[in-house]
């Protein structure tokens, strides 16, 4: 095969045309990656790489998922506590049944919320 002959000559072709050789690696195939005119690209793939570059990024395009998965949880365990509640009849299990409800329709809430204003973004 002449893969790598191919990759090594595409490399230096992007080298002798000003392009960059990156500490980081495509995710793809682990070569390091080039910024050829401001765009990052794995040689060997002879693709452009679209890398999310921050933290936060990540945080925010993950979020939405990770909070329909808590609102998820939460329903299922108001549904459990809403069961319990309704077997029990001693008082001091029913006050700590109803707190802990009242406090997860709050955190149900908060995340409705969240999720609202990360959609508005
Ligand atoms: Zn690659």
């Amino acid at each position: 095969m002449s893969s790598d002959a191919d990759y090594i000559r595409r490399m230096s072709d992007a080298l002798r045309s000003g392009a960059k050789m990156l500490s980081e690696v495509c995710p793809v195939c682990n070569s390091p990656l080039f910024e050829v005119k401001g765009e990052l690209r794995c040689i060997r793939c002879d693709k452009p790489v679209v890398k999310v570059r921050e933290e936060s990024e990540i945080l925010s395009a993950s979020t939405p998922l990770v909070l329909t998965q808590l609102e998820n949880a939460i329903s299922a365990k108001i549904d459990v506590l809403t069961h319990l509640l309704h077997q029990t009849a001693d008082p001091e299990e029913i006050r700590q049944i109803s707190d802990t409800i009242s406090s997860l329709v709050k955190l149900f809430h908060e995340s409705r919320r969240l999720s609202e204003l990360l959609r508005k973004t």
